[in-house]
């Protein structure tokens, strides 16, 4: 766990500007209205209806129903400058939230369990801020309202459909709320933030048999138990250990009963790694050791690969750029924490592989308000006065890198 000093909520909120503090029980109430109606990746039609509505309010250009669910505001300052784009994702989780709030999910078995709902009410603070204060900027901003970030993944054919385009985006940035940091703290850093992320299955073709036999049978367990060990050697032998990369056997399943040797097993699991240098390693190494060990059983296999986000990795320029900005908020450097990576994976990695970049953690967690469940976790909550901080670093990064032209 990093150790880092949180600064107090008061001291925090003095550093947002007049107008965004104002914002500050507006984006509240947006994330609380989201967090109550939660929705699955591309069915955000509920969440897309509240955006477009305010964009509507607010007079601001937009287009909707791209890749299914996604929105894109373009806001124009009308005067020439860069192309600044911000991304924020919309989707929720299949969790039952076991929060007792008065903005609990009311959809069976669906919860905004990652904190989405606060990037989509930070997203639309900021285009509200930017529309009411064009003075404030150059060039144009692009905010990009991305569906489906959970799974199966909306960057990347909201990237098809052309949202970097016309105009071109120069740069992108966007932020994830951070409950493995505290509230008052960013997590910015240049290079990789985030892990690849690819997933394997395999299923092992014995030959099944009596349990007291078993001379007469090709037993699946004891194959798939050498595979599943073997598999672990591919990051203490095979990465450089400079390199960091995770192998993870999520599934295991085979047998019926307690004296049958299995036919079949069938396992499945996840790949997770910083360096662009492994795309193409994992999947021909994992079936390299299944194929020798299932070949010296006299086993068969099948195989699944499939490669989910790339690695995210931030463009240093930007990254430096976002950096100076958070230090500006937390006016000390030790509320910038640079020893944040994880090995979760986000498809806002597709984003940054078209254009420079830098995506960043918005520290939200706050143990003594009992805010500081882990994402994903049916009782993941964090500090809103994050809201408010994720505003104002989106706006000072939009002055600054419009007015660096
Ligand atoms: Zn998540
Ligand atoms: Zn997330």
């Amino acid at each position: 766990m990093v150790s880092t000093i949180p600064i107090s909520n008061s001291v925090i909120e003095s550093q947002l500007r007049p107008d965004i503090r104002k914002l500050q029980p507006l984006l509240v109430e947006w994330r609380r209205h989201l967090h109550q109606r939660p929705e699955l990746g591309f069915k955000e039609h509920l969440t897309g209806k509240l955006i477009s509505e305010k964009l509507q309010e607010w007079g601001i250009e937009h287009q909707t129903g791209i890749a299914n669910t996604g929105i894109v505001a373009t806001i124009n300052s009308g005067k020439p400058g860069p192309v600044l784009g911000i991304r924020a994702d919309l989707d929720a989780l299949p969790i039952q939230e076991l929060n007792d709030v008065p903005y609990r999910s009311i959809h069976n078995g669906i919860m905004h369990a990652c904190g989405h709902d606060g990037h989509t009410a930070i997203a639309l603070g900021t285009a509200h801020y930017l529309a009411t204060h064009p003075q404030d900027f150059t060039g144009i901003v692009k905010i990009i309202f991305q569906p489906a970030e959970e799974g199966p993944g909306g960057a990347k054919p909201m990237i098809e459909a052309g949202v970097l385009k016309n105009p071109d985006v120069d740069a992108i940035i966007g932020l994830h709320l951070w409950n493995n940091l505290p509230l008052g703290t960013l997590g910015v850093r240049s290079g990789a933030l985030m892990a690849a992320t690819e997933r394997f299955s395999c299923t092992i073709l014995g030959k099944g048999g009596h349990g007291a036999m078993p001379h007469q049978t090709i037993d699946s367990i004891v194959v798939a138990a050498q595979i599943v060990n073997a598999l672990q050697t591919i990051v203490a032998r095979n990465i450089n250990p400079i390199d960091s990369a995770v192998v993870t056997v999520g599934q295991l399943n085979a047998g019926r009963a307690f004296n049958v040797i299995a036919d079949t097993a069938r396992m499945s699991g996840t790949v997770r790694y910083f360096s662009l240098d492994y795309q193409n390693y994992f999947s021909k190494r994992i079936e390299q050791i299944i194929s020798g060990i299932c070949a010296s059983y006299g086993a068969k296999y099948e195989f699944n690969y499939t490669p989910l986000y790339p690695p995210l990795i931030n463009d240093s320029k930007i990254a430096d750029l976002v950096k100076s900005v958070a230090e500006s908020i937390v006016e000390t450097p030790a509320g910038v924490v640079p020893e944040c990576q994880t090995m979760g994976g986000e498809d806002m990695s597709f984003f940054l592989r078209e254009v420079p970049g830098c995506y960043f953690f918005l520290g939200s967690a706050n143990s003594e308000k009992g805010l500081a469940y882990p994402h994903h976790h049916p009782r993941f909550d964090f500090d809103e006065t994050a809201l408010g901080i994720g505003v104002e670093m989106f706006i000072r990064c939009v002055e600054k890198f419009c007015s660096q032209g």
